[in-house]
């Protein structure tokens, strides 16, 4: 069976419909979306021997199948750079989730590479009542927020679409390099959206997808974090 399978059956099993970040992360990996690399450690030990692993600097983020939004719960720490910080964030991680989630299951922390900064993108999907499943793109933070600069499509989408969604968008010129800020890398962020496509066409258990945010380079793009959630 592929990792997507297992993985959906498992959250089934478990009565969840959102898989963690970790699976969402091992998805998308299979389906040929680059993500950064992405551990579980259940304790703090271990969170300190994968980081010495993986290399510093370091991002650590609560891992919990009750908790989506990683930010607001206090669960991400972000640019650790020796085990000193590390042990540091794991206790503030602990402490703030506690407090604001007690009911929480906590599996740990995921340990993962500090990507370098890149224009951060958004990809999504979800499942419209009458058109079925659509796809979406924009630019991270405010201009997806604020200014709702975001380009659709009903999926399954064709080369063509890609191109000319990332085209569309207002901030599109902000892709092409603005004030110094290295281009993005266009033909990768096309693959993303035709990755994510083909992932969404060939798995109907699929019910909402985020990739918020992708990091966009000059020569790649990486995604940082991934929620997928399925059926019921
Ligand atoms: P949330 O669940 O709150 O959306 P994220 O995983 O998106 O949590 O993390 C919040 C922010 O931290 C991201 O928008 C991104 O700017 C930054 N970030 C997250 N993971 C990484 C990483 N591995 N490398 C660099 N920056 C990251
Ligand atoms: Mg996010």
């Amino acid at each position: 069976m592929d990792i997507k399978s297992s993985i959906i059956e498992r959250v089934r099993k478990q009565g969840r419909d959102i898989l963690t970040e970790i699976e969402a992360k091992q998805v998308f990996q299979e389906a040929g979306v680059k993500t950064v690399e992405t551990r579980l450690a259940s304790t703090q030990k271990e969170a300190l021997a994968m980081c010495s692993q993986i290399g510093y600097p370091v991002v650590l983020k609560i891992a919990s199948p009750d908790i989506t939004h990683k930010s607001d719960a206090g669960g991400v720490k972000v640019g650790l750079k020796n085990e000193a910080e590390v042990k540091q964030a794991y206790r503030d991680i602990m402490a703030s989730v506690k407090e604001k989630y007690p009911a929480a299951k906590i599996e740990g922390v995921s340990v993962q590479n500090m990507a370098r900064p890149g224009i951060e993108i958004i990809v999504g999907m979800y499942k419209d009542k009458q058109f079925g499943p659509v796809i979406m793109f924009g630019l991270g933070g405010i201009f997806v927020e604020v200014l709702k600069d975001v380009s659709f499509r009903l999926i399954p989408i064709l080369p063509w679409d890609a191109v000319q969604m990332i085209k569309e968008i207002k901030g599109y010129a902000l892709l092409n390099g603005y004030r110094g800020q290295e281009p993005a890398d266009i033909p990768s962020l096309e693959g993303v959206l035709l990755k994510v496509s083909a992932l969404v066409e060939k798995t109907p258990e699929i019910k909402e997808i985020d990739l918020n945010p992708v990091f966009a380079y000059k020569d790649s793009a990486v995604a940082v974090d991934a929620r997928i959630v399925v059926e019921k």
